[in-house]
């Protein structure tokens, strides 16, 4: 049970939605992070309430990530229920029928631009890295020299600055650039669309998640992870108060979903109080 009794009673109004979405971030958030990126996994706890949901009639589950998607395949392993919005909402997998992503011509240009702008700055700064994906490219600098690392992003940054139409973006060690405009919030809508969520629970630890937290509506429930500013309503302190956060979910909805008249009607708990 969240320590934060207004978060628990956030959580069991949430739980009696018609169509209950849970979305989650994956670094920092389902999992702890690592120093290599392909070393993360989510916590076993986390990983068994989202399946237990993915389980549930009316119930969603989406993982949110600024992961490419293989990259996010390939660290979560998600059941294959769970939806997927990667490379910060520029990838998505949406079920079997879902269309893979597609530059134009001009977002393949600038694609080759922006990666051969921090390639550059990945040669000057040692324990730099350079992660491509299929609509951008990320500088790394987690392993480098704390001085490294700053002199790097500020290269990167004023490097990128000077590249029209290339969307920047800052997360914890990376300076992400990308080709196609896309955010977490713009995912978070998306899956809103296709699943029909009438309530949403989003968590997240990075600026990046913000967008997505922005996106919620009343009702909706956001939980920041960690440290540092955001627009949640919500807080926890790290991913194994997520794991305890999903599996609080599971049991509330489960019960929610056990009683009878569950507000499909109108009947159930009003939900602005
Ligand atoms: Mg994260």
């Amino acid at each position: 049970m969240p320590a934060d009794p207004r978060l628990q009673h956030a959580l069991e109004r949430l739980a009696f939605s018609p169509v209950l979405l849970v979305c989650m971030d994956f670094d920092g958030t389902m999992a702890p992070l690592t120093d290599r990126a392909e070393d993360a996994r989510a916590l076993p706890a986390a990983g068994a309430a989202l399946a237990g949901l993915n389980d549930l009639p009316q119930t969603r589950t989406a993982l949110v990530s600024g992961r490419a998607l293989a990259s996010l395949r390939n660290v979560a392993g998600p059941d294959e229920r769970t939806l997927l919005v990667a490379s910060h909402g520029a990838e998505t997998w949406l079920g079997p029928d879902a269309r893979p992503l597609e530059l134009d011509e001009q977002q393949r240009g600038l694609l080759t631009v922006v990666t051969e702008t921090i390639s550059r700055v990945v040669e000057e700064h040692p324990g730099t890295g350079l992660e491509r994906k299929p609509a951008g490219v990320v500088l790394h600098t987690r392993r480098a020299a704390p001085d490294v690392a700053g002199t790097a992003t500020v290269a990167a940054l004023r490097a990128l600055e000077a590249i029209d139409g290339v969307h920047v973006m800052r997360g914890k060690m990376v300076v992400e650039a990308s080709v196609v405009t896309a955010s977490k919030g713009d995912g978070l809508a998306t899956l809103r669309d296709v699943t029909g969520a009438t309530g949403v629970l989003f968590a997240g630890d990075d600026v990046t998640d913000e967008t997505a937290f922005t996106a919620l509506t009343p009702g909706d429930v956001g939980v920041k992870v960690g440290d540092g500013r955001t627009c949640a309503d919500y807080r926890v302190p790290d991913p194994e108060d997520v794991a305890d956060l999903l599996g609080e979910v599971l049991r509330l909805r489960r019960e929610a979903l056990e009683m009878p008249l569950l507000d499909r009607d109108g009947l159930g708990p009003s939900m602005d109080e």
